[in-house]
């Protein structure tokens, strides 16, 4: 029945584009409330979408952006297959810079084999490749292999905080599912199906420093008075040593190396270090002395200063001693490093680097632990399975190096497994001007989840694992 659905998939590639288009069209910008029957109309296009597919959709408000959860109807699948979760966002980043667009943001153009428009990859064009997954089963087979859930949010690109609400408010519900399927991720490089396996979590500070009760003369003051500037950049400088290394007391205790053999994977990985250079504009790689440019991506944490600000920043000279400085700071952890531990060791040692005449003030803004799925589990299996037939490759196992809150989410709430399958490319232009998503990407993603939602029908139902 697969190659039957893959032969239907392929045959109708113009047809699926016609029906993305619409989607893409609509300027669901979840930051910006002018957009807000955007978001209305993106979230209804799914609804119409996945009724189509033979789900049953629910809308559920939240205080912004409406949530969409939607099932298959008891009708709709075997009767002894296994429940996935699959989820994806319908909102998207702002458009701007307008200007830097080669064609207008919202109005879906294709180029070069690729189809140009905010959202194409980040997320509706990786999501569309699931929906028109779940189309073609009900056209071909008329049921699906798996019994599905649905779950669309519109508040990924603002923080993802309706979300937790609704899955608790279901969890009864959502934690049937043997596995949560999530694309909105890329692969390594084109031609290189990837699974990720984990990527690493966050802790986010604000840190000020306060000296005098405003801006002082540097003349007349210099050298009787603290320097706010002086003391933050010195407490900041302390953070790491002429090696790269983090110096915060106890920040490594807890980071595992992965076993030699994921590691020896990595070195053999299509990973071009000069392509790198290049794309970056940076005259040299740098990081943590002893480890690759992928192991410091992927398993070793960081320390990051995000923002610096202090004194005069206008033209020319101005001699001033600054009343305060502040500066936002983030550390990237990596599996077993535990986000609070991290966040009081940190505290603790800059309140010991404070010099005498300022007052320091710590914010924690964000704190989330990273993610390590299994890379043994039976539905990384069918993943890889799938990812094979979809892209005619063997996949690759990666890490990310960012952050993905929303699957720290659904382990913590559901306790289910994730499997994240992106099928964007690393040059989409995520966030930026000129997102576009490779028709390569959009059709062997589509091809990819038909045989995902078959492999795990027949994986999962056979055996015990999940
Ligand atoms: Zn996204």
């Amino acid at each position: 029945m697969l190659d039957t659905v893959l032969i239907w998939i392929d045959k109708n590639r113009g047809g699926w584009l016609e029906d993305l288009k619409p989607w893409l069209r609509l300027a669901s910008v979840s930051a910006d409330p002018a957009h807000q029957a955007d978001l209305t109309a993106a979230a209804d296009w799914a609804m119409h979408y996945m009724r189509a597919a033979g789900l049953e959709p629910e809308w559920i408000p939240t205080a912004r952006h409406p949530c969409i959860l939607a099932r298959t109807p008891g009708n709709r699948h075997k009767p002894d297959a296994p429940h996935i979760l699959f989820y994806g966002h319908y909102d998207v980043q702002p458009a701007d810079p307008l200007d830097k667009w080669i064609t207008p943001p919202f109005e879906p153009t294709i180029r070069d084999g690729k189809i140009f428009a905010r959202g194409a990859s980040d997320d509706k064009g990786q999501v569309f490749c699931h929906l028109a997954a779940l189309l073609a089963w009900k056209q071909i087979a008329g049921e699906l292999p798996v019994r599905m859930t649905v779950l669309l949010e519109g508040e990924e690109e603002i923080g993802s905080m309706s979300l937790e609400p609704v899955i608790t408010q279901y969890a009864d519900e959502l934690k049937t599912a043997r596995a949560l399927i999530v694309s909105d991720s890329n692969q390594l490089a084109p031609g290189v199906p990837t699974l990720t396996t984990g990527f690493r979590g966050m802790v986010y500070y604000q840190v000020e420093v306060a000296g005098a009760a405003e801006d002082l003369h540097s003349g007349v003051y210099g050298g009787a008075v603290a320097n706010p500037a002086n003391a933050l950049v010195g407490m900041l400088g302390a953070l790491h040593d002429v090696h790269g290394r983090v110096t915060i007391p106890g920040f490594y205790d807890e980071v595992v190396m992965p076993e030699a053999s994921i590691l020896q994977q990595w070195r053999q990985l299509p990973f071009d270090e000069a392509e790198l250079i290049r794309r970056l504009g940076v005259s040299e790689l740098f990081g943590e002395k002893g480890f690759s440019t992928l192991e410091r991506r992927w398993c070793r944490p960081t320390l990051d200063i995000n923002g610096l600000t202090s004194g005069y920043q206008g033209p020319g000279a101005k001699t001033v001693l600054p009343g305060a400085a502040s500066a936002k700071v983030s550390m990237r952890l990596v599996p077993h490093q535990d986000p609070l531990r991290i966040a009081a060791a940190f505290e603790t040692y800059l309140g010991s680097l404070k010099p005498a005449g300022v007052r320091l003030k710590l914010q924690r803004l964000n704190a989330s632990p990273a993610v390590l799925t299994p890379t043994d589990s039976p539905a990384v299996a069918a993943a890889a399975e799938a990812l094979e037939i979809g892209f005619g490759q063997k996949p690759v196992f990666t890490r990310e190096g960012g952050t993905v809150p929303v699957v720290s989410s659904f382990k913590k709430l559901l306790d289910v497994d994730s499997v994240l399958i992106g099928f964007g490319l690393p040059d989409d232009n995520l966030h930026a001007p000129n997102e576009k998503f490779d028709l390569a990407s959009l059709y062997g993603g589509m091809r990819t989840a038909a045989a995902l939602y078959d492999r795990l029908g027949r994986i999962l139902s056979n055996g015990r694992g999940g």
